[in-house]
């Protein structure tokens, strides 16, 4: 996944164009800039790969979810559906506008299962927010339908999976909305980064005001402009925007690389009839970030990891324990510690996750683990690697 890894020439060059121009703001400083517009450039380079009419960027993918939460008008009360295997941008985003997350259990895809989905809308659910973790994605037909019988909206997550596809369409295009990170860890970098992409020329254009204190960007003076409705500012920076057009532009390259040593890796853990692969949705294709395995049993997944740990081969999670993706060890939200007092109707609206019944989730984590897929591995690097995951599994079975 990580794009740091891959950093270089191309990226400096784009970054020293901004700084000889020295406007690192993205609007105004028109007379300033040498015709620099590393942000438009982005955008517009973003929505041609990702085949879709708009894409507005922002400061990080937990900014893009809040801001495709807030410009489809979610508010007070909102219920937003999510997946118990997630980051915990997914709540933190929901809950900083004001709505209520609701956990529901993932399935062998490792993503939202949808009858689960769809047990969980009541009068109050507006949209059902899929995670596509480690590289792959949710059955996007199956939840679209249940979105379009509920009119709900359906915003995909598609942080970890940038380059996937679902029925030919890029991961992040095939719902109302989609956002991705450019964080540190993602696929393509800006250091720090997102961004939202739509069809929805009304979503645009509030995420275009929402996203900088709801400025109308209409007319050329920064000054004149009017707002039509309250924001905040989540913009990028020219310089982030910079190092993103250098790294977008690798974006093919860095797949086929993940391809290749995600099917080194493949092809050796196949032969162990023990191991299974999580499920990609029919007409879904991977990213191939991650490649996630189920073992026959939790206590064997344990070991395992445990084990690959012992001997030093890195970059193999298991989520089950997690911190920061997997729903038993987010007491924070769980304990409801906020700063300062939750809203009411937060507070009404939130299950308890002490109670929940999410033995699903348990089945399907608890037997996983998934290994990071690097840029920076070669094939033979990638081999001995794939070599010593098989002998790990074969020793404790
Ligand atoms: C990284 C990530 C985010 C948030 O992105 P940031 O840019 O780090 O704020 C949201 N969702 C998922 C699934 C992620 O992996």
């Amino acid at each position: 996944m990580p794009g740091f890894e891959l950093f270089g020439d191309k990226e400096k060059a784009q970054v020293n164009e901004v700084l000889d121009s020295t406007v690192l703001m993205r609007y105004g400083f028109d007379g300033m800039r040498n015709g620099h517009w590393k942000a438009v450039e982005l955008e517009k380079a973003l929505s041609q790969r990702m085949q879709v009419d708009y894409a507005q960027l922002v400061s990080s993918g937990t900014a893009a979810l809040t801001v495709a939460l807030a410009v489809a008008g979610v508010g007070a009360g909102d219920e937003v559906i999510i997946p118990t295997f997630t980051f915990v941008a997914s709540f933190e985003s929901i809950l900083a506008i004001g709505a209520v997350p609701i956990l529901v259990d993932v399935d062998d895809t490792l993503t939202l299962n949808p009858k689960a989905v769809e047990n969980a809308i009541t009068e109050r659910t507006r949209v059902v927010m899929p995670v596509h973790m480690c590289g792959s994605m949710a059955d996007l037909a199956a939840l679209k339908s249940i979105c379009e019988k509920h009119n709900l909206l359906l915003l995909e997550d598609a942080c970890q999976a940038i380059g996937g596809t679902f029925n030919k369409k890029p991961l992040g295009s095939y719902g109302d909305l989609g956002v991705f990170s450019f964080d540190y860890v993602k696929t393509i970098t800006c250091g720090e980064g997102g961004a939202i992409i739509t069809n929805n020329k009304k979503f645009y254009k509030n995420a275009d005001h929402y996203s900088d204190h709801g400025h109308d960007h209409v007319g050329k003076d920064r000054g004149a402009e009017t707002h039509p409705f309250l924001g905040y500012n989540y913009r990028i920076s020219e310089l982030h925007a910079a190092v993103g057009l250098a790294q977008l532009a690798r974006l093919d390259e860095f797949l086929s690389i993940q391809k290749r040593n995600y099917s080194i890796l493949r092809t050796v853990l196949e032969d162990i009839s023990e191991v299974s692969f999580r499920r990609v949705p029919k007409g879904g294709i991977e990213n191939y970030s991650f490649l996630s395995f189920f073992l026959p049993s939790m206590a064997l997944a344990e070991e395992v990891h445990a084990a690959m740990g012992d001997e030093g081969v890195d970059g193999c999670f298991y989520w089950f324990h997690n911190n920061w993706h997997y729903y038993r060890k987010w007491e924070h939200l769980t304990e409801r510690k906020s700063l300062g007092k939750l809203p009411k109707e937060t507070l009404e609206g939130l299950q308890d996750l002490e109670t929940c019944d999410f033995s699903q989730s348990d089945h399907w984590v608890g037997r996983n683990i998934s290994c990071l897929i690097k840029l920076g591995w070669s094939e033979n690097e990638m081999r001995q690697r794939a070599e010593k995951i098989a002998q790990i599994i074969k020793k404790s079975l």
